[in-house]
């Protein structure tokens, strides 16, 4: 093993800001076995910026994917979006939870696309967390693909 990837870890997470989902995210990072495994970004939004070609936010995103991938050996790249985001509910004017969803979830398709082409030796997988009340104490977490 080259001396660089002394530290690994198997995944690189984008996961919003949003405080909200903190507690019930770090409970699914316990259940999934990957507390301790993964790095972890936080960035409003999550892969928004990446799928909307905001050159800074590509700029960021791509470098955390490099240094994970390169440093820790990271395999796979892991986009957590969440309902009620306010990053989404800024950008646009849902008619329902259901468009919501459907727009998130087209953005992370987007994402994957740009990600794989840039590191298509990595894995995407794609998550989407269901808030059951506004403030976050019930989380649903369902991997999409
Ligand atoms: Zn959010």
């Amino acid at each position: 093993m080259p001396e660089n990837h002394k530290h690994t870890c198997g995944s690189i997470i984008f996961k919003c800001i949003d405080f909200r989902l903190q507690n019930e995210t770090k409970r699914w990072l316990a259940e999934t076995n990957l507390t301790g495994d993964c790095d972890v970004v936080s960035i409003a939004g999550a892969s928004k910026g990446l799928s909307d070609d905001e050159p800074a936010v590509v700029k960021l995103l791509l470098e955390q994917i490099e240094i994970s991938h390169n440093l820790h050996g990271a395999k796979k790249v892991i986009l957590i979006h969440h309902s009620d985001c306010g990053k989404y509910k800024g950008a646009y004017d849902f008619a329902d939870d259901a468009e919501e969803k459907l727009t998130q979830i087209t953005d992370m398709d987007k994402s994957e696309e740009i990600i794989k082409k840039h590191f298509p030796d990595m894995a995407v997988e794609k998550v989407w967390a269901q808030m059951k009340d506004p403030d976050g104490k019930n989380v649903e977490f369902q991997i999409i693909g």
